[in-house]
This record gives structure tokens, C-alpha cells and sequence, in this order.
């Protein structure tokens, strides 16, 4: 693999992590990423088993684990909040319902970025407009006017990828819905939640709600799942927390 140029496209998760990888084996990488800078947000990634041992061969243990959210653990509730079951993040060797590593998105994609950013070219608020393969490789040009070209090319730009589109065909031929629909937001903290998240799951109906403290923003409630969304991104969000204030429990949420 020395040598060979390799373009990435998506610098959020699998993005990093393949440059980390390809780099070790003597791979030229550029990442490019849409977003002008490095996106933050999202919530918590459990690390378990086999995803551990990747981040220990990546050489990444101790920066994750020093960005750990350090959840201690989680109580399921019933709907007047009393605790069913406790959960700790000790349980099953730290693999357990919520696990030993727990991380926030952007807090992963920051540690691999940081990993990565002195062997891998990044590029920041581009991304690829057109590309054409011949026999020895990738011409690529960039919606910013540079023209380049690769050996490789790959998509990590998440699941409705844009470069899958253009190279295979429209999403459709690919995502297929599961069902589920999770919505987040914040609330304030009026439970006085510190390490531990409470978890509600409603008899019968597949429904669940829960609540973290979060850092920034202070707190933030999840519902799942509902039914399938709309293409009306109003009806998108507002039907998770209709259906899930139908539980009876988000009374809670304000
Ligand atoms: C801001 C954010 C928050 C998220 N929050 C959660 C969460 O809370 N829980 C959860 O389970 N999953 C979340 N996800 C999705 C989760 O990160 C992915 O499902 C999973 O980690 C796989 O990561 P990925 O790197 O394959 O794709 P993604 O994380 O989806 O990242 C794709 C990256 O590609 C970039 N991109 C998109 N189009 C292009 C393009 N044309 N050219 C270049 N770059 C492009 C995007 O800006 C993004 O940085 C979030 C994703 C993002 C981007």
C-alpha cells in the first residue's frame, strides 16, 4: 500500500479511522469534509468488546478513555420513577447496557482527528463534484475547483452518502428504514442528574424515553421508537414527542 494515494471523503467517524489505518500501511490520505471544520455533537457511542480492542491496536485507549462522558450507570424506571433495575458501567466486565467506555460523537471524531491530522492531509468545506475512473486510477474534481487524482477513492459520508449516490445510484437502492425514530433535545436539569441516566420503556407499545445530563447542551431527552417519519421535516420531529408524551411519562420533560 505505500504510496498509493487514497482519497477519503467524510471526516466524522469511519473517515479518521480508515486514514488512521491506511496511513499505517504507507497510504498518501486526504480526507475531505464537507463541513468548513470538524462537526461536533451527537450523543454517546458505547465502545464494547471488539470495538475496544480497535481502539487499543489504534493506540487510542488512553485519549478516549481521558474523554470518557463517565457515566456511572443507568436506572429503568417505571412511570411514577421508581427504579426497576439498576445498570452499572462496571456490569459484564464494562460491556455491559451502558459500557465502561462511553463517548460522546464529537468527542470520537475529535480523538481520531487528532490521531490522524499530522500524517493525513484534511481538507475542510469541499467536497467531490465529479469524478471519472480509467484504468490507473481516480480523476477527481472538487466542488472548489481543484482537480486531483487518486488511486483510491472512498466514501465515508455517512449513510445517505453523496459519492455512493453519484457512483451506484440514488439511496433508496440502499437505506432501507428499520422502524425507529429517536428525537433529542434539552431540557433543564430538574432532576438534579448527575452520572447516572434514567430510562423509561413504555409496557407493550415499544416505546422508550430517557433522561442524561449532557454537558452542552445541559440535558437532553430521547424517545424511540415511533413510527416512520414524513417527508415533512415538522411532522418529522413533532410526531416523536406526541407519540412519546402519549406514554404518559414525559410529563417530566416539560
Ligand atoms: C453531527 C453528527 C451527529 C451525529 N450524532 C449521532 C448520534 O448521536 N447517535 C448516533 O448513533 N449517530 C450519530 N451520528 C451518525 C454517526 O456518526 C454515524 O452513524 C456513525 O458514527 C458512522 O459514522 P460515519 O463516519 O460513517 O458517518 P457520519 O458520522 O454520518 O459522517 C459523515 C461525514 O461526512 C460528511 N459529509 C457528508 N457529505 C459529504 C460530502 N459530499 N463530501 C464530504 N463530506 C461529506 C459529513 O459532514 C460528516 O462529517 C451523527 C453524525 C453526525 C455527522
Amino acid at each position: 500500500m505505500s504510496g498509493i494515494r487514497v482519497l477519503v471523503a467524510g471526516a466524522s467517524i469511519a473517515g479518521p479511522a480508515l486514514a488512521h489505518w491506511l496511513r499505517r500501511r504507507g497510504a498518501e490520505v486526504t480526507v475531505v469534509e464537507r463541513a468548513p471544520e470538524l462537526r461536533p455533537g451527537g450523543q454517546a457511542v458505547d465502545a464494547r468488546g471488539v470495538a475496544k480492542e480497535v481502539i487499543r491496536r489504534m493506540g487510542l485507549d488512553a485519549a478516549v478513555r481521558a474523554a470518557r462522558t463517565e457515566t456511572a450507570g443507568a436506572h429503568t424506571v417505571d412511570v411514577n420513577g421508581n427504579a426497576l433495575e439498576t445498570f452499572r458501567a462496571d456490569d459484564n466486565g464494562g460491556d455491559g447496557y451502558i459500557s465502561e467506555i462511553e463517548i460522546l460523537r464529537g468527542d470520537l471524531s475529535r480523538v481520531l482527528y487528532d490521531g490522524t491530522r499530522d500524517g493525513v492531509e484534511y481538507v475542510f468545506g469541499d467536497r467531490i463534484a465529479e469524478l471519472t475512473q480509467d484504468a490507473d486510477g481516480v480523476e477527481v474534481t472538487f466542488a472548489g475547483g481543484d482537480r486531483r487524482r487518486f488511486d483510491l477513492v472512498v466514501g465515508a459520508d455517512g449513510l445517505h452518502s453523496a459519492l455512493r449516490a453519484m457512483v451506484f445510484g440514488p439511496h433508496e437502492r440502499f437505506v432501507r428504514h428499520l422502524g425507529l425514530v429517536l428525537a433529542f433535545y434539552s431540557v433543564p436539569n430538574e432532576f438534579g442528574l448527575d452520572r447516572w441516566l434514567i430510562d423509561y420503556q413504555a409496557q407493550g407499545s415499544g416505546r422508550s424515553a430517557g433522561l442524561r445530563l449532557s454537558r452542552t447542551p445541559p440535558g437532553r431527552w430521547p424517545c424511540s421508537p415511533s413510527p416512520r417519519p414524513t417527508s415533512t421535516s415538522t411532522t418529522a420531529t413533532s410526531r416523536p414527542r406526541r407519540t412519546c408524551c402519549a406514554s404518559g411519562w414525559p410529563a417530566w420533560a416539560g
